[in-house]
This record gives C-alpha cells, sequence and structure tokens, in this order.
C-alpha cells in the first residue's frame, strides 16, 4: 500500500501550537563558531536518498544523518521505495550517523506524553532489530511538528532534536528544536537553501540542512540529483566544516 502525505493542522490553531511549541521548554544553545558547520540530513528516508545522497557526500569526504522511521523500513510511500535493513548496515558502515524518529512517524505535536516515549522507544528497538548499532543521539520530529510535552519528554532521552523551521542555529536558539532548512521546494526553496549558505558564511552558525527523495521527478518535499549536488558544490566551496549532527553538536559545544 503506498501511504498518501499526511499534512499536519493548519490555520490559526496549528499556528499557535507551533509558537507555543518554540517558546516553552527551551534548552538554549551556547555556540558561537568561528567557522560555518554545516550538517545534511535525510529524513524518513528513500533508496533514492540513499543512492544519490550518499554518493554525493562521500565523494566530498562527507557523512550525513540519516532519521530513520522503521514503520517505513521497506515500504513504498509517496517518496518512493524506502530504506531497508541494508541500507542501514551499508550507511552506518561507511560512517554515516543513524537517527532517531519515530517508529510510525506520529504527529508529536498531537500526541499525548505517553504516545512520544511509546513510539520513539519502539523506533529505536525495531531499528536494533533491524541490525543498528548506534545508540541513537540524534532525533528529529516528524513534519517538524513539537510540543511542549513531546520536548520536555525527549529533551533528555537524546542530544539533539531537529525541527524543520529554516534558520541557522546560533547562542541561544533551541537544542529542543534546532532549526533546520529544506533541500526542497524547486527552483524558489532551493534558492532560499542556497541563500542560507552565503548568510552562513557571512556570519557563522550552525546549518543544518534535511533532504527525502533525491530523483529526476522529486516529490514537493524532494530535490533532482542535480539540484543536490548544485547545494554540495556551493557547500563545499563555502569552505564549511561538514559534519555529521551528533559529531557537529560535540565539536560546537566543545570548550
Ligand atoms: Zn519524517
Amino acid at each position: 500500500m503506498i501511504e498518501t502525505a499526511y499534512i499536519p493542522s493548519s490555520g490559526i490553531t496549528g499556528k499557535l501550537k507551533r509558537l507555543k511549541a518554540r517558546l516553552l521548554e527551551r534548552d538554549p544553545l551556547a555556540i558561537s563558531p568561528e567557522q560555518l558547520v554545516i550538517s545534511i540530513t535525510f529524513d524518513d528516508f528513500p533508496k533514492s536518498a540513499v543512492k544519490a545522497g550518499r554518493a554525493e557526500l562521500e565523494k566530498r569526504g562527507w557523512r550525513g544523518t540519516w532519521y530513520a522511521a522503521a514503520g517505513f523500513a521497506g515500504t513504498d510511500t509517496h517518496h518512493g521505495r524506502m530504506f531497508d535493513a541494508d541500507d542501514l548496515r551499508q550507511l552506518e558502515e561507511a560512517g554515516h550517523e543513524i537517527a532517531c524518529h519515530t517508529l510510525n512517524h506520529t504527529d508529536l505535536g498531537q500526541a499525548s506524553a505517553e504516545v512520544t516515549r511509546a513510539q520513539t522507544e519502539a523506533n529505536r528497538e525495531a531499528l536494533q532489530q533491524l541490525g543498528l548499532k548506534s545508540g541513537l543521539p540524534a532525533f528529529a520530529y516528524p513534519f517538524g511538528e513539537a510540543s511542549p510535552s513531546s520536548k520536555r519528554v525527549l529533551s533528555s532521552r537524546f542530544k539533539t532534536l531537529r525541527g524543520v523551521r529554516p534558520g541557522i542555529n546560533r547562542k541561544g536558539d533551541d537544542r529542543n528544536l534546532l532549526k533546520a532548512v529544506g533541500m526542497d521546494g524547486s527552483e524558489s526553496g532551493l534558492m532560499k537553501a542556497h541563500a542560507f549558505i552565503d548568510e552562513g558564511m557571512a556570519r557563522p552558525g550552525w546549518l543544518i540542512f534535511y533532504a527525502h527523495d533525491i530523483q529526476s521527478s522529486p516529490t514537493e518535499w524532494g530535490c533532482t540529483p542535480d539540484e543536490f549536488a548544485g547545494l554540495l558544490d556551493h557547500i563545499q566551496k563555502s569552505g564549511a566544516k561538514v559534519l555529521p549532527v551528533t559529531p557537529a553538536y560535540r565539536w560546537l559545544t566543545a570548550s
């Protein structure tokens, strides 16, 4: 069965919930890098991202962070055929970071504390059953949707919690809801992604990108292999330090 895309609540109620999620349960970052640090991440994630994304990163000597929802393993979604146990193992063996999502891609903006805990623990166990060795220190909220309650529950369980609100993370920004920029949205979206690299060169911080499918006819949440490579070329020219999320966080917070 091919899952259709779930769209989180919008309108005034959704906006107020998101505002509350941003303002409460914050853990301000104490980072002031003199050099731009960039992490390239993948959400969910389809085989097209493993194929194109991995090759482009490794060609440049880089590694990425892959947020896996074990419920997607071996299935087909609107992003196409999803990752499987072999992909996880090969990515991990090649030095990439596998990171945590929820088991069933649950919207944690709506879920109770109990469901939040159960979904993340079940995902951890399922990924271990698929052969994962990592301790999963990094987490991304499905759809970028958080709540004060989910932030509270996950803050002590993970080193970093990532959302999808665009921006560069700097001193005072929230470890419990890190900003991230999509490598998507066709030409206008990708122009914004390129602009963030320039902004980060002018004013260093921690810039986290996320990608979904990487294929010749991408979804609105994806991009083409050429568009992906173009962004990586720009990052390479910027001279930024490129690290997966957990090594980047460790590097940024080491005093
Ligand atoms: Zn996701």
